[in-house]
């Protein structure tokens, strides 16, 4: 019993461990402005990519697309690098005591991917990184924004994947479950409101024509 009982309960805290880190990267993602695609997020692994679950976004930054290093890229590019944190982050918030031996190495190697192309100086590149750490950090201690994660982070140990579309419903809900409850007259004009600053957001790529393509997430949660 001792046999089939331990290796159960390590997977169990594997998958939520993953479910955590996936939606840390939807949330933070779609409170910057960055949209999920329609693939979504998932906690199945790929064996092949190496990938414990992924979690394919409107990115605005992608490898592939020719390169500026504008004001406006950089704040984007700073937008990508606060969701590419949040999955490690709201890993280690749903459990700080655990020692994380291995990181999310895909999602480390694409920050300094990133950011190498505004500096070389590993020492900015550092400060940069750990103010952004900071920023995320706030970001996904706000109440709100924390039960957004563990919303979709529980529907993703039930479902395993979500198609973007309802990934960004459960989020939505979790985010104005106070704000509703409180005011639950506003559940319809906030939704309206949300949605249309949200539609307006999922057209950005397109209108200023970055690449369309989903970058995805190569990430190492166990
Ligand atoms: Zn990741």
């Amino acid at each position: 019993m001792t046999k089939k009982t331990t290796p159960d309960r390590r997977t169990d805290k594997a998958l939520w461990s993953t479910a955590y880190h996936e939606a840390g990267h939807a949330v933070a993602g779609w409170r910057l402005g960055i949209g999920l695609r329609k693939k979504g997020v998932t906690i199945v692994p790929d064996e092949a990519a190496g990938t414990a679950g992924s979690c394919t976004s409107r990115w605005a930054s992608n490898r592939t697309i020719e390169w500026d290093a504008s004001d406006k890229k950089r704040i984007r590019v700073e937008n990508d690098v606060q969701s590419l944190l949040a999955g490690m982050i709201a890993q280690r918030r749903y459990a700080p005591r655990r020692r994380w031996r291995r990181g999310a190495f895909g999602d480390s190697r694409v920050i300094d991917d990133l950011l190498t192309r505004f500096t070389y100086d590993q020492k900015e590149i550092d400060a940069w990184v750990k103010l952004l750490r900071i920023r995320t950090q706030n970001l996904l201690s706000n109440p709100d924004v924390w039960r957004a994660v563990e919303r979709l982070a529980a529907a993703l140990i039930e479902r395993r994947t979500i198609p973007g579309p309802e990934a960004t419903e459960i989020m939505r809900e979790g985010f104005y479950e106070r704000l509703y409850s409180l005011h639950p007259e506003m559940r319809e004009g906030q939704r309206g409101v949300d949605g249309k600053a949200e539609s307006i957001q999922a057209q950005t790529p397109k209108r200023r024509g970055y690449h369309r393509d989903g970058h995805r997430r190569q990430c190492v949660t166990y």
